[in-house]
């Protein structure tokens, strides 16, 4: 991955230069906090989509883990470090993890390692307009009761033994269905079901509260609400959401199979309308990167 600068610990640095040790208690206990953020073309240069929103996010798992960040410097780093890019189209990670102070698990003497990364980035689940496949998982999402339903990363192993288990069975992604039999949420995507032209977004506590759910449940009018396996399997349309995998359509669920309907064709082309700043009643939600930035 060429990415030449990574900002940590509130500058610039060359990539070659972040270094992270091995006793970083992030890297042992997965105790850290991080952001999955787009950047988009647009007619007037780059421009971040919903970042204050995203960091409002990544503010409240920092809260959790009892994390000090400084939010106005990590949102100065995403600037910079995009401006530094040079990349229209961007993935930003932030990322805020505990570093040194010990292995116990106390982390009250441990310090805070800060970092951005600005990465060219595609769609992880392809190019998005063919649509996906998806199995319901045997594992459980993690309870909000156990791990807040948060950015955090230790949370992530989850969802990752998840997709490990659909993928050895040919599937690109898994579906959490709770105890109950109500869908929670794919490994990194939020669910949404479409029946008779009404849209709803799938909502469930234990669920990550996606930042594209909010906007897809804003411009599509949906219902959030509950929703069983039942139902989704019933549904004319279904599809997926996340800043990565913007608006996907699923074609196929454990045995049963759907085409890319019109309802999330349209959904999927307004929102890359908006990203793309194309959209001048959504403009508050894109922080312009205003050239020349000083790094
Ligand atoms: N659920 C999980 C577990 C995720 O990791 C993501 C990606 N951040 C989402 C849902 C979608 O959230 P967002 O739309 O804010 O990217």
């Amino acid at each position: 991955m060429n990415v030449p600068f990574v900002w940590l610990n509130h500058r610039l640095v060359p990539t070659s230069d972040a270094r992270c040790s091995f006793f970083a208690h992030g890297l042992h206990y997965g105790t850290g906090v991080f952001e999955g953020i787009r950047a988009y073309a647009t007619e007037e240069g780059p421009a971040i989509f919903r970042l204050d929103d995203h960091l409002a996010r990544m503010a409240r798992g920092a809260e959790v883990l009892g994390m000090d960040l400084d939010l106005a410097s990590l949102r100065l780093g995403c600037l910079k470090v995009l401006a530094a890019s040079g990349l229209q189209d961007a993935y930003l990670r932030p990322l805020a993890t505990f570093h040194l102070g010990g292995l116990a698990l106390d982390t009250s003497l441990c310090d805070v390692q800060v970092m951005v990364a600005a990465l060219p980035w595609q769609n992880h689940l392809g190019e998005g307009t063919e649509g996906i496949s998806m199995r319901t998982s045997p594992l459980r999402r993690n309870a909000a009761r156990a791990i807040p339903a948060l950015k955090l990363c230790g949370g992530y192993v989850n969802a990752i033994l998840a997709k490990r288990e659909a993928m050895a069975r040919g599937f690109a992604e898994a579906l959490f269905v709770d105890e109950q039999g109500f869908v929670v949420e794919a490994t990194g995507e939020n669910l949404f079901l479409v029946k008779h032209g009404r849209v709803v977004a799938v909502d469930h506590p234990d669920a990550l509260p996606g930042i594209t759910r909010a906007t897809l449940a804003q411009l599509a009018g949906a219902e959030v609400r509950p929703v069983t396996l039942e139902e989704l399997c019933d549904a004319d349309e279904l599809f997926v959401t996340g800043t990565s995998a913007e608006v996907t359509p699923v074609t196929r669920l454990d045995g049963g199979s759907w085409a890319p309907g019109p309802v999330t064709q349209d959904l999927r082309a307004a929102y890359l309308d908006l990203v793309h700043g194309r959209s001048p009643a959504y403009e508050s939600w894109l922080t312009r990167v205003e050239a020349p930035i000083a790094v």
